[in-house]
Parts: structure tokens; sequence; C-alpha cells
């Protein structure tokens, strides 16, 4: 009796444990938002559990309803859910496969997982869906942030280079030609300063979409960053082709484009293009390419297109090699002084010197100032390479003042670079004060074409430079605004007429009168004149007869070492 007992006691221990256990993993399975179907192969018995409605709205009771889940699926992933929720190979490893719920946008995971008994036979099997979508939609748009641009939903640059390199490889086998544009809008800065960077952007976007008209299987178009965009078209011709292209932006630009608050803004694009074979075989070198034509036509001005030309590539990469190089020169001390004598032309002394720097770069070899200066202007290293020639200049002054008691005008070039920079004028005079130089033993020449541009900061110091009581020369005259009348506003005491004129002095009838014009003009307005270029005895004797007051040129003496100067300085004394 007690037994019984114990045994019904057990049983319903056992069942209230049975029916706990499976509450339990009803509750979790619901709150879960999988959907779960458990089926049993030895009594054939069905159990829901979890999202099941949520997903299929149906009720399944028994194995061959499962087949109308297919109704609520998209057909293209029928056949491969039917793989697995079919499958009857009993394995401890779940296989899975995606799918889409039909007219939604909602993925699902499905996985399946067949379990046999002790015996080896079908015991059960669980299908379980989940739902993917926030993670496909987060896939979704890496992906599309990985090839696309996100302002302008153009191709990015990445996802560009992929495929114009795809275009290459076609294109070498259908021998066919690529070309490459490569676009900028100009003054775009003018834009993001003068109307703030959402107006900037909302242009980008506008133009980029105007743009994304032109695409087709033969044109893709890209924004590279900023207002920088790059078109590629694969065998241009007709309506395709380079110039019919660019002809339908321009007509596109004449136009404004509206931007919000019906603001109207008008562009004009500058535009380098290159071609492939013609002027590179990969794509990386191909858009390179294009980008330095670009550059060219930008240098050019606005507005312009610059076709692929092997120089412009071999200047460019030349102006970058010696850019590079200029970085460790002054470091490693490269830079030296020559020195060109000028002489007084009615007393036949020496008046003075003009410095002119030398770079021997590491292999020994001399690389023109006339090749580097601007470069040195361009990328602002003239400042710290001006600054030590004023004072390598200063200190031989100094010497030979000591040395031959000798008072020499020493002539040093001077960019516009410099003079913006702040603290020129302070450092000049601190270094005259070291070396004890008077100021009117130093002439600075600053060359004629710079004060076209930028007048007023240049002339401001030029101003304060000779109230101290330097000298200051009109270097290049004739090269640039060639106009006599504004030199009388100008802050100078010499003028150095270019060595254009001299060349022809003798043999051009027009120049002649130019330049005995400019001499007595000049003269009369007080300023020195300095002939440069001076290669002939004929060319001396014209502009001695002239009354130049000064002479420099080959024919009297080439930039010279110091201790070549210093001959000189010894045989005069
Ligand atoms: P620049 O100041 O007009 O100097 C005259 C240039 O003409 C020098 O060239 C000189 O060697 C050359 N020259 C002088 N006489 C004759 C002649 O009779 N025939 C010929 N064919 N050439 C003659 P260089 O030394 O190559 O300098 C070129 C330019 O580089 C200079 O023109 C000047 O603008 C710039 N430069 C030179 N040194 C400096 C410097 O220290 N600082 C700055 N900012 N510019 C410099
Ligand atoms: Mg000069
Ligand atoms: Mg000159």
């Amino acid at each position: 009796m007690n037994d019984l007992r114990y045994q019904v006691d057990y049983l319903t221990a056992m069942n209230k444990k049975l029916s706990d256990s499976e509450k339990m993993y009803r509750m979790v399975c619901d709150m879960s938002s999988c959907a779960y179907l458990y089926y049993s192969y030895k009594d054939g018995q069905i159990t829901l559990l979890g999202n099941w409605q949520e997903f299929f709205p149906m009720d399944i009771r028994h194995i061959q309803d499962l087949e109308r889940i297919f109704e609520y699926i998209e057909e293209e992933d029928a056949e491969r859910l039917g793989a697995v929720i079919h499958s009857e190979t009993p394995s401890t490893e779940k296989i899975s496969c995606e799918c889409k719920l039909r007219g939604k946008k909602r993925w699902l995971e499905c996985e399946t997982v067949v379990m046999p008994d002790e015996e080896g036979a079908l015991a059960s099997k669980v299908i379980k869906f989940r739902d993917i979508s926030r993670f496909k939609q987060q896939n979704d748009e890496l992906t599309y942030m990985a090839y696309y641009d996100m302002l302008t939903g153009l191709y990015n640059r990445n996802y560009f280079v992929g495929r114009l390199t795809d275009w290459l490889e076609k294109a070498k086998k259908e021998q066919s030609v690529v070309s490459v544009m490569f676009i900028d809008i100009d003054d775009f800065r003018k834009v993001n300063d003068g109307m703030g960077m959402i107006m900037g952007d909302e242009l980008i976007q506008a133009f980029g979409q105007f743009l994304r008209e032109l695409c087709s299987d033969y044109v893709m178009v890209s924004h590279f960053n900023s207002d920088t965009y790059c078109i590629a078209i694969y065998d241009p011709c007709g309506t395709r082709s380079v110039d019919a292209i660019y002809k339908t932006i321009q007509e596109r630009i004449a136009k404004p484009f509206v931007l919000t608050g019906h603001k109207e803004i008008e562009i004009t694009i500058c535009v380098g293009v290159a071609e492939y074979p013609e002027s590179a075989d990969n794509a990386i070198a191909l858009i390179n390419n294009a980008e330095i034509v670009l550059f060219k036509a930008k240098s050019i001005g606005s507005n312009e297109i610059q076709y692929f030309d092997a120089p412009i590539i071999h200047d460019f990469l030349h102006h970058v090699q010696i850019e590079n190089m200029l970085k460790g020169a002054m470091s490693q001390n490269q830079f030296l002084l020559f020195y060109q004598p000028q002489y007084d032309v009615a007393s036949g002394k020496l008046r003075g010197v003009e410095a002119l720097i030398r770079w021997r770069d590491e292999n020994g070899k001399l690389i023109s100032p006339a090749e580097f200066i601007p470069i040195a202007e361009k990328n602002g290293s003239i400042v710290s390479i001006g600054a030590w020639v004023v004072e390598e200049a200063f200190r031989t002054c100094a010497e030979w003042r000591d040395k031959y008691g000798v008072r020499l005008i020493m002539s040093i070039n001077i960019s516009a670079i410099q003079y913006k920079s702040k603290n020129f004028v302070s450092n000049v005079i601190s270094l005259m004060e070291k070396y004890e130089i008077t100021p009117n033993e130093i002439e600075f020449e600053i060359t004629e074409s710079v004060l076209i541009d930028d007048f007023s900061e240049v002339i401001e110091k030029m101003n304060l430079l000779r109230e101290y009581g330097i000298r200051v020369s009109l270097d290049d005259f004739g090269t640039g605004f060639s106009s006599l009348s504004y030199l009388k506003g100008l802050p100078i005491d010499t003028l150095k007429i270019d060595k254009s004129f001299i060349d022809t002095v003798i043999t051009d009838d027009s120049t002649r009168i130019i330049t005995e014009s400019i001499v007595s003009m000049v003269k009369r307005l007080g300023f020195e004149t300095v002939a440069e270029g001076v290669e002939t005895e004929a060319q001396y004797e014209y502009l001695r007869d002239i009354q130049c007051d000064n002479i420099e040129g080959f024919y009297l003496g080439r930039p010279m070492p110091k201790d070549e100067v210093e001959q000189i300085l010894t045989a005069q004394i």
C-alpha cells in the first residue's frame, strides 16, 4: 500500500516537473522573437512555438500543412527554403538558408535540425525561423556605403576605381578607348565661405544629380570628394564623346542651380582629360593624369578644359620631385650664394654685386633658381630660404667691409611672399644690427610682375624698409606691366631694365627707342638705372652712350663664388 502511494506521489511529482519544464520552454520560446516548429516522427504530432503566427498567419496540424508556408515566401527563395525544411538527414549540425517574406521588406533565416533516436531512426525535427531584417538592412546600408557616395548618390571613389579597372581590362581585350574627365568646380571655396557649408553641400549634390543623368552602360560618374567628380567613358564616340559630354555640362551650368530659399548660384568648372591607352595603362595612373592636367587647366584660369599632354605630366612630376628634394636642402646646407658684379658706367668702378642663390643637390648637380624659386614660392619654403639668403649676403657684406674696407651695394632678390611674412622687416633690421651693416649698402630687388597682382602689402613694407635707409630696386622692368606712368608712385631707388630689352637693343629700332625713353624718364624720376644681361661690347657701349648708370651682365662678369669677387676686390684696391 505504501509502495503504491509512493509510486503515485512520484508520478505526480514527475508530471508536475514535466509540465513546469514544458511551460518554461514555451515561455522562453514565446519571449524570443523566433518561431519554432517541433515535429515528432513517432506520432506525427506538431507543436508550434514562439512568433509563428506573426511570420505565417496559419495553423499547422499536420506535417503536410507545412507546404502552405511557401504561399508567404518570395518565389525565388522557395527552392532554397524547401531544401532546408524538407531535410531528413539526421545530424547534430543545423542546415539553414535566408528567405524573404512575400511582398514585405522582411527577411527570415530558417534553420532545421533533424534528430535520430538511439537506433538511428528519425525521431524529431525542429524548424526555426528568425527575423533578420534589421541585420539585412544594415548590411544593405554597408554595401551601399561601400559603393556609393552618401551626398550625391554617385559611385564613390573606391568603387569607381574598381569598376574603371574592369573597364580597362575589357578595353584591352576589345582594343577600345576609355576616357576619364576629372572635373572641379571653380572657386568652390568661395561658395563654402560665402554661403556656408550646408549650401556648399547642396550645390555639390545638385551638380552631382545632374551628372547622374549622364550615366549609362558606357558612362560612369563618381563623386571623388568635395567639389571634384570623375567621369569615365567607355569607347567614347558620338553623343558620348568627351566633347559632347563637356558641351552638355556647359549647357547645364550656363543656367544657375537653384538651392534652398530660392538661392541661385552659377558655377564654372575646370576639366582635365586623359585617355586609355594613350596616357596610362591602369586606372590609378589614368585618374592621376587626368587630375594633373586638371591642375594645369586651373592654373590657366576658370572654365578651362585641358587634354592630356605628356610634357604637362613631365613638368608636374619634375615639380613634385624638386619640391620633395627642397625639403632637405636647407638642413643639408645645399644652398650657396654666387655674386654677379654690377659696374658704374661713368667711373668704371664696381658698384656692387647681386646675390644669386645656387642649389647644389645631393648628387652635386646645380639646380637653377629659375627652376626652384617659383616652386619654393608656391609652397612657402621661400620664406626660410630667403631668410638664409639675406643673412648670408649680410655676412659677406660685413666680411668684405672688414677685409677690404670697401662699401659696395649688396643687391638681394626678395620674393613678394617674403615681404608678406609677418616678421620680415623686423628680422631684416635685427640682422642688420647683428652684422653692423649700413642700410644704404643693401638693395632689395623685387620683380616687377609681383607688384601687378599684389600691391598694397608689399608697397607698405617697401616703404618701411626705405624709411630705414635700405634701397629698393625694381627688377626685370619691362616684363610685367611695363607702364612708365605707374612708376612714379613706387617707393624705389633703382630700376633694372630687363635682359629682353638689352638682347635686341642693337638690332631693333623700336627697342632702342623704348630703352632710351626708359633711361631718360627714369633718370628724371630720380631713380638709378641698371641694365641687366649685357652680353656684348656693342650693348655695353650703346648703354654707356645713352647714359645708363650701371651695367650687369656676362660681358662684365658672370655670377661667381665669393672668392672670385674677392680677387676683383683685391685688384681694385
Ligand atoms: P634676376 O634677379 O633677374 O637675375 C638675373 C638672372 O640673369 C640671373 O640668373 C643671372 O645669372 C642671369 N644673367 C645675368 N647676366 C646675364 C647675361 O648677360 N646673360 C644671360 N643669359 N643671363 C644673365 P639666375 O642666377 O639663374 O637667377 C634667375 C632668377 O632667379 C633671378 O632673376 C631671380 O629672379 C631669381 N633668384 C636668384 N636668386 C634668388 C634669391 O636669392 N632669392 C629670390 N627670391 N630669387 C632669386
Ligand atoms: Mg635680380
Ligand atoms: Mg632681373
